[in-house]
């Protein structure tokens, strides 16, 4: 049940007019890749390189928290199964401003433990390599404040208090001790989380139950999926929760938004909106990924979103952060990029889906994505996708490269191999590495490169792994039927290799647009054809589908006269010839064919009239009348009506 009282009205109105309005794409993915932007430590990332530690298999948390204090309370459990090739320890990340109080086994007997350089090591030594183990850690302190905030307490714009998490790619340790190795997910999860009594905690997977009994409340959520230690996540404040149900593939999915009460309204309106999206996701993809559990959105007071696993974070039920999170338990959440140099399998799928979804909902918006991107890559010439140096977060999160230009790669690749393969090859990738549950970039080549069953090792070469875009130069002209063009490639970074590209070029004329596609593999091509109407000019890549900045440096133009106009022209009969520049008009014209036959000869009328005759045979629909003036040979086109001609 969604209906509530609607208040706050003029808020409401405000975000109705913003999601009824053009949407500004650019400025949204800027602020996407910064919200999604998180400060690391240098020493986190060489633990990003280091060998796995144990693997968790099963998390229990217990986190007392209140948004009147910056304070953590509470243990963790980790269960795992010792594998003492891995070393006599478990290690694990956790900020030294922490403190931890006692490490105990299953048994209750004490561990050793280590805390320093913000890494906690627990001894093993007393276990059996094998033996499934259960590391108790209780806690106490004030996380620390790193990046744009791991754990923080914020005000709503209505002067409450909220605490949230965002803890991409290593924030976890400022709050809870995680797993160092990156690339290790967690069976299952169970988190508690105490707060005083009447405010809310939302969380990962399903709420199990809220014990109301004493002076604080414990919110019980289960999460029975594998997730990323980065994903998990919570809020606590004073929330109103919106439920609702909605009808997938393989299962009726409830929605749970935790949102500000005051801006319940808000929500209410925009809510309409999320079934379909959800429903065009789970169809075009795998089925929803944590389909026996929910999907939900917690509201917190922080510009942007982060896709938390089951349980989005955003500042407002914007639609393309609702979209671009959605995109993200599918990509970033089942399948992870396996290290931060691919981050663009998390980024630039997310924000590719949010265009698809505007292609199939919104098509014009669709249009505009394409143009605002196309124009935000372009603005600077160099730059790869892939991420070279992990040590510069503003590389990783580039809105520019791992969001925006991803996307349209993505887009390049989708029109290189076609609907139907580029949709399966995002289909395989996700089944196959959701058990593994991270891919790299190679993982995706191979996948593709089956699906299509082609060699798109150039391709990924050329718009992954290199700088730059495309800069292609056109020269044409045409002779009668017969219309040429050379377009000539280069790129925006001279290291690059020239780009594989299947370009779109439009060809102009007076009787319609002609859309055709080039593959352009070299540095200078020619294109001969044999045309039916007069090119008026051609336009490279019009609907913004390529990287590729197109230059028009000369125009050869056809031996066309601009003294003089036809009129009407086409025309099925009789055409007047008018003088644009004064000059005089000639008595007669000759009638060329598109081959430059002549067909016959024809008088002018003193008032410009051409009587072609109706029972000329005219061999082509493209004819030319040629006279002289003043020795001066003058063409004009000419074209049959094939409408009206008999
Ligand atoms: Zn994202």
């Amino acid at each position: 049940m969604k209906g509530l009282v609607a208040y706050l009205v003029g808020i409401a109105l405000f975000y109705s007019a913003l999601i009824q309005g053009q949407i500004n794409h650019v400025g949204l993915t800027k602020e996407l890749a910064a919200s999604e932007s998180r400060l690391k430590s240098i020493q986190e990332f060489i633990l990003d390189e280091e060998s796995p530690s144990q693997s968790t298999i099963h998390l229990e948390a217990y986190w007392k928290l209140s948004p009147a204090q910056r304070f953590i309370d509470g243990y963790v459990k980790h269960t795992f199964l010792y594998d003492a090739s891995k070393g006599s320890n478990i290690r694990l990340l956790l900020s030294d401003e922490l403190e931890v109080d006692s490490v105990l086994s299953s048994a209750g007997i004490s561990l050793n433990f280590n805390h320093n350089e913000n890494k906690l090591e627990v001894d093993l030594l007393q276990f059996a390599d094998g033996e499934l183990i259960q590391v108790e850690i209780y806690y106490h302190g004030e996380p620390p404040s790193s990046g744009f905030g791991s754990f923080e307490i914020n005000q709503s714009p209505y002067g409450r208090s909220y605490i949230y998490t965002l803890s991409e790619p290593y924030g976890s340790g400022d709050w809870w001790p995680c797993p160092v190795y990156r690339n290790s997910k967690i069976d299952s999860i169970d988190v508690f989380i105490e707060t005083p009594s009447g405010m809310l905690a939302a969380g990962n997977g399903l709420l199990q139950s809220i014990d109301s009994s004493g002076v604080s409340w414990i919110h019980h959520w289960k999460h029975k999926y594998r997730i990323a230690p980065y994903l998990i996540s919570t809020v606590v404040g004073d929330y109103f929760v919106r439920s609702d149900t909605v009808n997938l593939r393989e299962a009726s999915l409830p929605i749970l938004d935790y949102v500000y009460p005051e801006e319940n309204s808000i929500w209410e309106e925009t809510d309409p909106r999320f079934p379909p999206m959800i429903q065009f996701v789970d169809s075009l993809l795998l089925p929803y990924p944590f389909s026996n559990e929910k999907y939900g959105h917690a509201q917190f007071p922080w510009s942007g979103g982060m896709e938390h696993q089951t349980m989005s974070s955003m500042r407002n039920p914007d639609e393309t952060l609702k979209i671009h999170e959605l995109a993200h338990q599918w990509f970033g959440n089942l399948v992870t990029c396996g290290s931060w140099s691919d981050i663009w399998l998390n980024e630039g799928f997310a924000t590719y889906l949010t265009a698809v979804y505007f292609e199939r909902f919104r098509p014009d918006e669709f249009e505009k994505w394409k143009k605002d991107q196309k124009e935000f890559i372009l603005s600077i010439p160099g730059g790869s996708i892939y991420v070279s140096d992990t040590n510069s977060v503003t590389d990783i999160f580039s809105g520019r490269l791992s969001y925006s230009k991803a996307a349209m790669v993505l887009h390049m690749l989708r029109n290189q191999i076609g609907d139907v393969a580029f949709f399966n090859a995002l289909r395989n990738y996700l089944t196959e590495f959701s058990s593994d549950g991270f891919a790299k970039t190679v993982d995706f080549v191979y996948i593709v490169e089956s699906a299509c069953s082609c060699d798109l090792q150039q391709f990924f070469q050329n718009w992954i792994f290199e700088q730059g875009h495309a800069l292609v130069s056109v020269n044409w002209s045409q002779n009668l039927d017969v219309l040429e063009f050379e377009l000539t490639q280069s790129t925006s970074v001279n290291s690059s290799d020239l780009k594989i590209l299947k370009l779109p070029v439009l060809l102009q004329s007076d009787l319609g647009d002609s859309l055709i596609h080039i593959d352009l593999t070299e540095s200078t091509q020619t294109f001969k054809m044999n045309v039916d109407f007069i090119c008026t000019d051609i336009i490279i890549d019009p609907k913004n589908d390529v990287l590729v900045e197109s230059r028009k440096n000369h125009v050869l133009s056809a031996d066309i006269s601009d003294d003089y106009l036809l009129y009407p022209n086409p025309s099925s009969t009789d055409v007047y010839l008018i003088s644009k520049s004064g000059l005089e008009l000639p008595k007669k014209v000759s009638v060329y064919d598109g081959n430059g036959k002549l067909q016959g000869e024809f008088e002018v009328s003193t008032d410009g009239r051409v009587r072609l005759e109706n029972n000329f045979s005219w061999s082509q629909s493209v004819s030319w009348l040629v006279f002289i003036i003043d020795n001066k040979r003058f063409s004009l086109p000419y074209l049959k009506n094939k409408q009206t001609s008999f």
